[in-house]
């Protein structure tokens, strides 16, 4: 999966120090990242030094290196260096500068998203030891915001559930998902996403893995759940264009090494899913 960091350790935690040259940039600007082509038309992330902006702001680390994070507003990035899509990167760069976009993203927008209290609408401030902003006039203080929401592969024996989404630029096969409500547990979060997109009733849910998906600001965490009672599915079409029962040894839908859907599908195809 894509935060499989073969590349490195991500360290996430708030300690910011001042930019190395070497150090990369998330320089976001509405939808676009800001990328530098090499030579050989590989796109990679812009150093410190090449851009020499001020108004950088910590991200992370990952493998050694510093990312900060830059408003691209006022940038001018005359080529080699060009202003890509952040969301749709997966095929042009490497593993390890598309996690760095969408991990940057997802900080991008809640700094963005709260440059002003909710409360009382004063400007925030960012506190001193941890990823947190304050609002100086009231009090309020504003943690990062992650989303939580279910992947569920509904499994009867050899058959698993697949689906495509009706309206969205995703037409792959995919497994059921939805966004976790206030006051239900992820376990009920299932069966109603189930039950809500093809009419479906589930039972014996396992836990498989989690990935974090940044450019959605989510935290995706699948589920396997076995088929209880009647099979016959009844789509909810504005959720779902198709869905339908597909055989252990015929599924539709390759591992991309990127995202958790697919690698459940294919641990399912190889009958590893938690039993
Ligand atoms: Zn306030």
């Amino acid at each position: 999966m894509l935060q499989d960091l073969e590349f490195g350790r991500l360290e996430n935690e708030y300690r910011p120090v001042p930019p190395r040259d070497s150090d990369s940039v998330l320089c976001f600007r509405g939808p676009d990242v800001l990328l530098h082509r090499q030579a050989d038309d590989t796109l990679i992330l812009p150093t410190v030094a090449q851009l020499a902006a001020d108004g950088l702001r910590y991200a992370f680390r990952l493998h050694g290196t510093g990312y900060y994070l830059l408003s691209g507003e006022e940038i001018e990035a005359p080529a080699p260096f060009t202003w890509e899509r952040a969301r749709s990167l997966r095929q042009t760069v490497s593993k390890e500068v598309c996690f760095a976009i969408l991990t940057g993203w997802h900080l991008h927008v809640w700094y963005k998203n709260n440059r002003l209290c909710g409360g009382c609408g004063a400007e925030t401030v960012h506190d001193d030891r941890e990823r947190m902003l304050r609002c100086p006039a009231c009090g309020s203080v504003i943690f990062p915001r992650i989303n939580p929401v279910v992947i569920a592969a509904v499994t009867d024996g050899d058959r698993l559930l697949l689906s495509r989404y009706a309206g969205r630029g995703y037409t792959s096969y995919a497994l059921l998902a939805g966004y976790t409500e206030i006051g239900e547990t992820l376990e009920q979060t299932v069966a109603r996403e189930v039950m809500e997109e093809v009419g479906l009733r589930v039972k014996n849910l396992r836990y498989y893995k989690s990935q974090p998906w940044g450019v959605d600001g989510n935290i995706l965490m699948g589920f396997f759940c076995d088929l209880d009672g009647d099979d016959t599915i009844s789509i909810d079409e504005t959720e779902l264009s198709h869905a339908a029962w597909y055989p252990r040894n015929a599924l539709p839908a390759q591992d991309d090494g990127f995202s958790l859907t697919r690698e459940m599908i294919r641990v399912f195809g190889e009958g590893k899913e938690p039993k």
